[in-house]
């Protein structure tokens, strides 16, 4: 029997001081601004830095990866775990260096990246003493990745890019961008037309249109030209021809990731919602004594505990087959409940704290807005819903002996045979039955 709910106590030693290590000393730097003038700028040296410290001191840096790569080893569930408190605070996932899209990409590069390149971009990566962009969504077609036209051409020993990225995060710092480009557009087989490339910033020819903001936001997602674009034959990563497959291994962790912190913020507005209930007083009590606002309380922890149990099975599924592609329809099923808990519960939140709700001073437009990006970024959740119902449907084969016409007469018809001497005794029962009630 090995279905356990328990934390181990050691761990959980840890994740308490996770708790209130985030609540004391990373929280607070939010309500200051820190951390948006990238790693090199003067104040993340002088806030981050110590703080990221005191993590690894802990032995809690960069949990996602392998002790190879630096990090704990810890595997899937204790991450979640992990993850759930990290969410709850923006900064916090760069304190503990396990920050998108950084962790995406050190991810692939890890995996399929040459010696050089790990050299030159994973370590710095890892030590988050440099930060990368994923630059894959084109301004004509994010959710469909066979309409991307941005194109690298191999002119003798280099590669030319031409094209336009949109939305790709993070790019305001990034030293380096992930690129999808089409090398091979007449391969039959669509999904081997794009290859990634690795392309330094400073390269010649990389323009940044513009920052596009989510919500109010300060505007961080890059619009980017890539026009001419030289890179050198090795700035290929991976084989030629398998930006797909490695969108795969880096999308399917990261959908985990986000979830997993988007518990978090689900907690956060959760609790927001009862210091709220138990704090504001109408003539006629507290709103925690309304049974309606009790209604809003419970059906969000009720939402939010299915939400966590499902997460917690996917990252215990991962862990288990350690093939993001064997869990492909756990994992796309999460992405798709996780817009719509983060919504509902925040908006409930929101709704709880009246104009205070609305207002910038308090969390919630952030976190709604977040909940929309939730149901886009990674995918939208219809394509999501696409692949879950696909996965599921591959384990049926059509059997047209059993649906001739209608599945259930016939199962009925098929079930009075078999048991026809039962089917006898029982009417004999009931017509001596219908003889005793007629006799009362
Ligand atoms: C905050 C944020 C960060 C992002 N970061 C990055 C990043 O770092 N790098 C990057 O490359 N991209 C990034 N993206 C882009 C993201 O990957 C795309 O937004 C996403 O893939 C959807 O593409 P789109 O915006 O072009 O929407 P579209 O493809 O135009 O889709 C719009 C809507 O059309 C509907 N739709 C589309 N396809 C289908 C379908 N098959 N069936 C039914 N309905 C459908 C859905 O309702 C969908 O929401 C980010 C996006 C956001 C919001």
């Amino acid at each position: 029997m090995a279905w356990d709910f328990e934390t181990d106590p050691e761990y959980q030693k840890k994740l308490d001081w996770v708790s209130e290590f985030i609540e004391n000393e990373v929280e607070p730097l939010t309500h200051v601004g820190v951390g948006l003038g990238g790693v090199k700028s003067k104040t993340y040296q002088k806030a981050i830095r110590p703080l990221q410290k005191k993590v690894k001191d802990m032995g809690l840096w960069a949990c996602h990866l392998t002790p190879d790569l630096g990090g704990q080893g810890y595997g899937q569930v204790k991450l979640a775990l992990l993850n759930e408190r990290l969410g709850r605070v923006g900064l916090a996932p760069v304190v503990f260096g396990c920050q998108a899209p950084d962790t995406g990409n050190a991810e692939i590069i890890s995996h399929y990246g040459t010696q050089e390149q790990k050299d030159k971009y994973l370590w710095p990566l890892l030590n988050n003493e440099i930060t990368s962009g994923y630059s894959m969504t084109e301004p004509q077609g994010g959710s469909d990745p066979l309409a991307f036209t941005t194109r690298a051409e191999l002119h003798g020993n280099e590669w030319v890019i031409n094209g336009e990225k949109w939305f790709t995060s993070g790019a305001r710092n990034a030293e380096v961008f992930v690129v999808y480009a089409v090398t091979d557009p007449d391969h039959k087989d669509p999904y081997k037309r794009m290859s990634m490339f690795l392309v330094p910033r400073k390269s010649p020819g990389v323009e940044v249109i513009r920052y596009v903001g989510v919500g109010g936001g300060r505007g961080s997602e890059g619009y980017i030209r890539y026009n001419n674009v030289k890179v050198p034959f090795d700035a290929l990563l991976g084989p030629r021809g398998s930006a797909f497959e490695l969108g795969q291994v880096r999308l399917g962790g990261g959908r985990v990731h986000h979830a997993m912190r988007t518990v978090g913020q689900c907690q956060k507005a959760l609790d927001l919602m009862c210091q709220r209930a138990v704090s504001r007083t109408t003539r006629e009590g507290k709103l925690a004594d309304f049974q309606m606002v009790q209604e809003q309380i419970a059906d969000s922890y009720i939402q939010l505990q299915q939400f966590r149990l499902q997460v917690l099975h996917v990252a215990w599924l991962i862990d288990k087959h350690k093939d993001y592609k064997k869990v492909r329809k756990d994992i796309a099923a999460v992405k798709v409940a996780m817009p719509k808990v983060y919504h509902d519960i925040v908006s409930k939140a929101m709704h709880l704290h009246g104009a205070l709700g609305v207002s910038n001073e308090m969390p919630f437009t952030g976190m709604l807005i977040s909940s929309m990006v939730m149901g886009i970024a990674d995918g939208p959740t219809e394509v999501h819903k696409v692949t879950v119902a696909k996965q599921i449907l591959k384990d049926f084969r059509p059997d047209n002996d059993l649906f001739p016409s209608y599945h259930v007469p016939k199962v009925r018809e098929a079930a009075r045979e078999k048991h026809a001497d039962l089917v006898e005794e029982l009417k004999a029962e009931w017509a001596a039955r219908a003889q005793s009630i007629d006799a009362l």
